[in-house]
């Protein structure tokens, strides 16, 4: 049997600067614009002549790649054309990222929500978030720069919320030389897991006081003054390998989004973007032909996008805001780099679908943290920000945003096991007030201990089995 062929087909990428409209070549990595330092977005000055092939034919294409073995095309570049179509084969890397199943919520679950909802879950990828689908573009191209230019020294930095840093520092251990890894991270401010995930590694980790845009700014500053790769989200790479996941739900549901609505918990706000840039683009190409709808969810302890989109359409105004403690730690950003991206793409997607097609929900701490108990004493493993998604989901309900026709995809955008500190919190009713959690004794559950170390070591081994047993099947309720 033969493979489907790697493409043939190759962009004309540029960056295209959102504060000043100017485009500039991708033969050197930029960041920010170096006219007036606005975002970039990457686009395909080619991409019209993919419009030659039709939206069936397109399908039939990529529906053929989801059964190929070349390991090149299993992950994001499955979606090759729409993704990075400059890399070549050689460059492409990659660590079984993308892919992710969409598991709808379990018949308990869907009857308490009184709504049909799927998980896709994130926490799925290698580093168990969706950060690797940026990562595994970002290097990717970066392996082309590295083969093109020669370069025998790349030192990567980035900042983190915790899970930008796990996947970066895979990422470039598995690429190795030239290739080192720079991570920084505000102190006490990341789980013990995402902690333990670059050290783990071997990346270069550095922790500064402060929050996740304290560690931005001095990020940034790095990447305008020395010569390091600037990994995070403002890295318009990043973004492209992103939109895999608009791509995969599309394909899933057979291309059909008709009725679809898509929750995403919003941070440094590099996910929505690359989630609406995704959508738009196969749109465009008319490999669907209706876009889902985009409900961005927000803490109300880190909501400058909700705080924007709330106001009046004519005199809204962009404001930055202090944080403040969030279980959803990973979007624990007052000043999200990508805000402009959020702005213009979501301006497109309601010239398309109109008014109620891109909407911004904000929920409380408490239904957060429980928005993730629920679903994973539901047999999901959903993270804090999936719990958020699924906050989100019933807020909007609750404000007859979304109605009980639609299915609602929620982002589970990592594994629940790397946000574990807070579950921990929760049983044990150690938030700080800050938090303003009070956990609620029907989601809590801790461990039973029915005999101590003291009495164990009275007794023989089969009168401390007697024993054991004894008091489990009491507790139980068991009869014999
Ligand atoms: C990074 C991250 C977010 C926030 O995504 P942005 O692209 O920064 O908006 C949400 N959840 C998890 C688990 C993350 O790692
Ligand atoms: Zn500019």
């Amino acid at each position: 049997m033969t493979d489907v062929n790697f493409p043939d087909y190759r962009g004309a990428l540029e960056y295209y600067c959102l504060g000043c409209n100017q485009v500039f070549s991708i033969n050197k990595l930029h960041y920010t614009c170096p006219r007036c330092s606005g975002v970039f977005l990457l686009t395909d000055r080619s991409f019209d002549s993919l419009k030659q092939t039709p939206g069936r034919k397109w399908r039939e294409i990529l529906d053929a790649r989801a059964a190929s073995k070349n390991l090149a095309l299993r992950g994001i570049f499955r979606f090759y054309e729409l993704i990075a179509p400059v890399v070549e084969k050689q460059d492409i890397i990659y660590l079984g990222e993308g892919n992710t199943p969409i598991i709808p919520a379990s018949k308990h679950l869907e009857a308490q929500t009184g709504q049909k909802l799927a998980f896709k879950n994130d926490g799925q990828n290698p580093s168990a978030s969706f950060k690797d689908r940026g990562m595994a573009c970002a290097f990717s191209y970066l392996k082309k720069l590295v083969r093109e230019n020669g370069w025998d020294q790349v030192l990567t930095i980035c900042a983190s919320t915790g899970d930008t840093s796990a996947s970066a520092a895979l990422y470039g251990a598995y690429v190795g030389e030239p290739v080192k890894t720079v991570v920084i991270l505000p102190m006490g401010k990341v789980t013990t897991q995402q902690l333990s995930q670059p050290l783990g590694s071997g990346a270069r980790v550095i922790e500064l006081p402060g929050v996740f845009d304290d560690c931005m700014r001095v990020v940034e500053y790095l990447a305008d003054n020395f010569r390091v790769a600037l990994l995070n989200s403002k890295n318009a790479w990043r973004i492209l390998g992103q939109e895999s996941y608009a791509f995969e739900i599309a394909q899933w549901y057979d291309w059909d989004l008709q009725g679809k609505a898509v929750f995403v918990p919003i941070g440094n706000a590099g996910n929505i973007t690359a989630i609406m840039a995704g959508f738009l683009k196969m749109y465009e190409l008319e490999i669907i032909t209706a876009l889902p709808r985009i409900f961005g969810v927000q803490s109300s302890h880190a909501d400058p996008v909700f705080k924007y989109y709330s106001q009046d359409r004519q005199d809204r105004k962009y404001n930055p805001v202090q944080v403040q403690a969030s279980v959803a730690q990973a979007a624990m950003i007052g000043n999200p780099v990508s805000f402009p991206r959020v702005q213009a793409l979501a301006q497109k997607y309601e010239k398309i679908e109109g008014d109620g097609s891109f909407h911004v929900i904000q929920v409380e701490e408490q239904a957060i943290v429980e928005g993730m108990l629920l679903a994973n004493q539901n047999g999901h493993i959903a993270c804090t920000q999936g719990g958020e998604c699924l906050a989100g989901m019933l807020k909007a309900r609750e404000s007859g945003l979304l109605n009980r026709e639609e299915t609602a995809i929620l982002d589970a955008t990592a594994h629940a096991l790397k946000f574990s500190d807070f579950q921990d919190k929760y049983f044990s009713n150690s938030f700080s007030p800050e938090y303003e959690i009070t956990p609620r004794q029907e989601y809590i559950n801790l461990p039973v201990e029915v005999m101590s170390l003291e009495d164990k070591n009275r007794l023989s081994q089969e009168e401390f089995t007697k024993a054991a047993v004894k008091e489990i099947a009491g507790l139980l309720g068991l009869s014999s």
